[in-house]
């Protein structure tokens, strides 16, 4: 049995109660195969893959907090710090109540590879906490941030680890919980990312995510002859990634038809608009059916169902599993050329075999979306040389970014004899630079 099969027979056992870590690290580990095949022995002398497997630490902790009723409460709050080889663990903080620790492992274990193909110099992490924003008052959301951040500051820091944004975790949160770790610590410093911009935020930030992934999408379609312009587009979700995965592919030409929340989705065949969507979302946080007022013409139908819908290119910007074989099956039989993650593992491991396996073109989250963490590293740098750069200077190296990602991943992949496997080409080119630097840095 080759070393990299006998790791994952290993995990399959030891994480059997862990299954959206079990997948993410199947995804990563099957295509790897031949790159550690041909280091099998250094590698299996280094125990590298024992070790990039086990998270350097794992921090659960309760967050006890008080409603307005004036009940007391109490969630679940994770951090996993997964890597540092490359940099100070980096990565968001998921609030929503399916967040447990298999959850948090998986986005933590795809953010080492995704934050590696940034190209610049940050490790993977990830946390968050089985909290629901959704229908709590401001006043309850900064109880809970607070007290999360009263365990939570024990382990950040600028040069050690900095969260950020995710699926519940927005401004509003970043801002309560930067306020209170600059109480608890004293120093005014780049703990958090996706900060308001009075206090250290970057211009460009809460786009980057949404506007990367369509950078990335152009230079792939490009490079296999076609462009974006006159597609049409089908994107679900809408949050901020979603949000502005649509306002970016408007730009570019593109007409996106659908968004999805999780209770149902909207078909609007004259196309998103955007200002409407905008404003159910960001300032009303409203559920996705409320498009309706704004656009009559549009349909509203409860539950999942926007990759029936016939397009060109498919951006799932929800969350994990929301694109499975059926969906896939549906895409292929509707023509879809290209489907590029905006979320994080959002096809599942059988839908995206079966997208390859039909010609479509596809990218994985941790390449595709790996706009927004990136510019969390130029917001970093920025509150480094405590600067702030215009939106075109950091709108131009994420745009830099997400292009030389994509050239990366297809270089990677042609490397090892695999042609438009893109999924092999992130995992390789990630993983690549993390080995080289745990080797160098010794057995610890
Ligand atoms: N949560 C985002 C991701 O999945 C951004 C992380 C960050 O900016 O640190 O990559």
């Amino acid at each position: 049995m080759s070393y990299t099969k006998e790791i994952l027979a290993s995990a399959e056992r030891q994480y059997a109660d862990q299954p959206e870590f079990l997948q993410a690290m199947r995804e990563v580990l099957e295509s790897l195969e031949p790159v550690i095949a041909k280091n099998e022995e250094e590698y299996k002398k280094e125990a590298l893959l024992e070790r990039l497997i086990v998270p350097d630490r794992v921090v659960m902790f309760r967050v006890p907090w008080v409603d307005d009723q004036g009940n007391a409460r109490v969630n679940t709050g994770y951090r996993v710090q997964f890597n540092n080889a490359i940099g100070p663990y980096k990565g968001g903080l998921r609030l929503h109540p399916s967040v447990n620790l298999s959850v948090i492992k998986f986005l933590g274990f795809e953010q080492i590879f995704k934050n590696s193909l940034t190209g610049l110099p940050i490790g993977g992490g990830k946390g968050g906490s089985d909290f629901d924003p959704k229908g709590k008052s401001d006043r309850e959301v900064m109880a809970f941030c607070q007290s999360f951040m009263a365990e939570l500051w024990k382990y950040v820091g600028a040069d050690r680890d900095v969260p950020a944004g995710d699926i519940g975790t927005g401004a509003r949160e970043i801002g309560y919980l930067f306020g209170m770790y600059k109480k608890l610590n004293g120093n005014f410093e780049g703990v958090l990312t996706g900060k308001g911009l009075t206090y250290g935020g970057s211009l460009a930030r809460k786009e980057a995510t949404g506007y990367g992934l369509l950078y990335l999408t152009e230079e792939l379609l490009k490079t296999h002859g076609q462009k974006l312009a006159g597609k049409t587009v089908v994107v679900s979700g809408a949050g901020n990634v979603a949000i502005y995965a649509v306002e970016k592919a408007q730009q570019l030409g593109a007409k996106v038809v659908t968004v999805s929340d999780s209770n149902g989705w909207i078909y609007d065949p004259d196309g998103i608009d955007l200002a409407a969507l905008k404003e159910i979302k960001e300032v009303k946080r409203a559920r996705i059916k409320e498009y309706l007022s704004y656009r009559p013409n549009a349909v509203y139908t409860e539950g999942k169902g926007v990759w029936s819908v016939k397009c060109d290119v498919a951006l799932p910007c929800a969350t994990q599993n929301e694109l499975l074989l059926d969906d896939a099956k549906a895409l292929v039989a509707n023509g879809v050329t290209a489907v590029c993650e905006g979320a994080n593992m959002p096809t599942s491991i059988e839908a995206t075999k079966y997208l390859q396996a039909n010609g479509v073109l596809f990218v994985p989250g941790k390449a595709a979306n790996a706009g927004g963490v990136a510019t969390s590293a130029l917001e970093m740098s920025q509150n480094s040389e405590r600067l702030s750069w215009s939106f075109e200077e950091v709108d131009a190296k994420l745009k830099t970014i997400m292009v030389g990602i994509f050239r990366n991943i297809d270089a990677a992949a042609k490397r090892y004899g695999m042609d438009g496997n893109y999924v092999a080409g992130a995992n390789i080119a990630g993983f690549e630079k993390v080995a080289n630097a745990m080797l160098a840095q010794g057995v610890c």
